[in-house]
């Protein structure tokens, strides 16, 4: 076993590394041994090319296949080599450079003189503050002894982490925005079966006050954790491409009967207008009843009481950004409109652009969001266009059947 493998064994084994890391590491370690046989074979043949440069033009295609930020240091602390994802990403360049002068960054100056000074390698979180902050996982690990005293003599593997920060963060938001949504009708149930077991235990009025209110936050919560269970169910098979031809115009028909009712309670109709030649789409039939439910659900919800909600759907040879065809649903609704900055967020878990009006109407800030991971689900595409003091259109773009559909076809992902 050659010293970067049995490196990595030994760093493997005792759980400094993970082995993705580590094969990096080793790989970069391997490749230091072939660029010192390098250095040695053109050193006999008396070429009288300088060290550093020597450096930076034998592991060059080797270390330019990595898909981490690799630089190859030596014992001056000196970039011997280092490739173009550490360029890019880094910023870093120039060999024969002091690293302190290209890299500023404290932690990996520290881990550089940990090597440096007899242990074999160091693994550490740092943050590199430009040009926008990122996380990263630094290896520094030391290489073979090289005849060279300017040759290579320490690896700095890198693993951007930035990604993965974000989506931890994004769950703990998640679950700390969800327990705070159960909380509070959950803390209004408690405090008026209080009540009504002690102050108001004989008063027949406010008990039944009392009781409509508890009903209606117990269906809050009811709504909440259903909306919750069809995120992540959504989540879970949205990499899962549909399989049922549908007829959008049949589901949609179903939806609107479903919310007449609701709607004429608030003096709307709803008016479905399609053409009778609709090509059919491929998706989820309860998937997409739940899109077109969440949307004139929406409209029924935010618009002006007495108004028409419009559902227009519409075949189209080419869809928006794309060459393939499909079918265009438009919810259209006369209603106060959504301000331009919040909608780009308006998808986004719990994100309510009015939030009183939001929870007075019932909502739990999850509909647009099941909406648009369904929307990707299908390849489709929901845009959403609103002025203030007029009204709001939703639509959403869903290839037709007969389009070929493989891997990245489609239209590009709704954010
Ligand atoms: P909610 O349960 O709050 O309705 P949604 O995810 O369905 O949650 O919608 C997010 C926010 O988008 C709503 O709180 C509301 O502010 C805004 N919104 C959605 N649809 C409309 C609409 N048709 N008109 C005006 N605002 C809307």
């Amino acid at each position: 076993m050659g010293p970067a493998l049995l490196l990595l064994a030994a760093l493997t084994a005792a759980g400094l590394v993970d082995l993705r890391a580590a094969a990096a590491l080793a790989l970069v370690q391997a490749a230091g041994v072939a660029l010192l046989a390098r250095n040695r074979r053109r050193e006999q043949a008396a070429a009288a090319t300088p060290p550093t440069e020597t450096a930076a033009t034998v592991p060059q295609d080797f270390l330019e296949r990595l898909p981490d930020p690799v630089i190859l240091l030596n014992g001056a602390r000196e970039i011997v080599a280092v490739n173009r994802i550490a360029r890019d990403v880094l910023g870093v360049g120039l060999l024969g450079r002091d690293l302190a002068l290209s890299l500023r960054h404290p932690d990996v100056l520290a881990a550089v003189e940990t090597v440096l000074s007899g242990l074999p390698s160091v693994t550490e979180e740092i943050t590199l503050p430009v040009p926008m902050p990122r996380t990263f996982t630094l290896h520094a690990g030391e290489l073979p002894p090289s005849a060279d005293p300017r040759g290579p003599r320490i690896a700095l593997v890198l693993r951007d982490e930035t990604r993965a920060k974000r989506a931890e963060q994004s769950r703990a938001d998640f679950v700390a925005n969800a327990t705070h949504e159960l909380r509070s009708p959950l803390s209004a149930l408690i405090g008026f079966i209080e009540t009504l077991r002690g102050p108001a235990s004989d008063d027949a009025l406010a008990r039944e006050r009392f009781l409509g209110v508890m009903q209606a936050e117990a269906r809050r919560m009811a709504r909440l954790v259903e909306d919750l269970m069809s995120l992540s169910r959504v989540e879970i098979n949205e990499h899962v491409p549909p399989r049922e031809r549908i007829e959008v115009d049949e589901v949609l028909a179903a939806v609107v009967d479903t919310l007449a009712v609701r709607a004429a309670q608030r003096g709307m109709t709803i008016r479905l207008d399609a053409p009778n030649d609709l090509p059919e789409v491929v998706g989820d039939r309860d998937q997409l009843t739940q899109v077109f439910h969440n949307l004139i659900d929406n409209a029924v919800k935010y618009a002006r009481p007495d108004t028409t909600i419009l559902v227009t759907v519409l075949a189209m040879q080419r869809l928006p950004a794309t060459q393939a065809a499909g079918v265009s649903v438009a919810v259209t609704d006369e209603g106060d409109g959504i301000e331009s900055i919040h909608i780009p967020r308006l998808t986004e878990r719990f994100y309510r652009a009015d939030e009183g009006r939001s929870r007075r109407m019932g909502g739990t800030g999850l509909g647009l969001a099941i909406v648009k991971h369904i929307v990707n689900r299908h390849r489709g595409r929901l845009s959403i266009e609103s002025k203030v003091g007029v009204g709001s259109t939703f639509t959403v773009f869903l290839p037709s059947a007969s389009t070929p559909r493989s891997g990245g076809e489609g239209l590009p992902q709704s954010r």
